[in-house]
């Protein structure tokens, strides 16, 4: 997708702090950390959000957190969340199907604001 900043990312067109890069996925740290580790993981294919995941898409999506897995582990990252924003009221602002994942630190449940 042209105007899309992930899609920018994954092509390399804007640089990131990579994690993990493969043909399909990548893995980079996010601009704004949440807490001392904080990447995201995106296809690099565009797939909107959450609400887009279908047979289509789904192994991408599995593929993901396989990644995730891996990385956590790499990190020695025992403890983490992984949570992906859909929507407008859910706080979404990249509309490129993301996964944070966040550790390094305490956290409360429900996550709130
Ligand atoms: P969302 O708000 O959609 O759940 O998450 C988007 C995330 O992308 C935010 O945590 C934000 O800090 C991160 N982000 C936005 N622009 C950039 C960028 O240009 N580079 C990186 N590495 N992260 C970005
Ligand atoms: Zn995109």
């Amino acid at each position: 997708m042209e105007d899309c900043l992930f899609c920018k990312i994954a092509k390399g067109d804007i640089p990131s702090k990579k994690v993990y890069e493969d043909e399909d996925l990548l893995a980079f740290y996010d601009i704004d950390p949440q807490g001392p580790v904080h990447f995201l993981v995106i296809p690099k294919q565009h797939i909107g959000s959450c609400a887009e995941i279908d047979e289509s898409n789904s192994a991408i999506v599995a593929k993901c957190f396989e990644v995730i897995a891996k990385c956590t582990k790499e990190l020695g990252l025992e403890s983490f969340r992984v949570v992906s924003n859909t929507g407008l009221q859910a706080g979404q602002s990249v509309n490129h199907l993301h996964f944070h994942v966040i550790g390094g630190r305490d956290m409360t449940w429900p996550p709130g604001d």
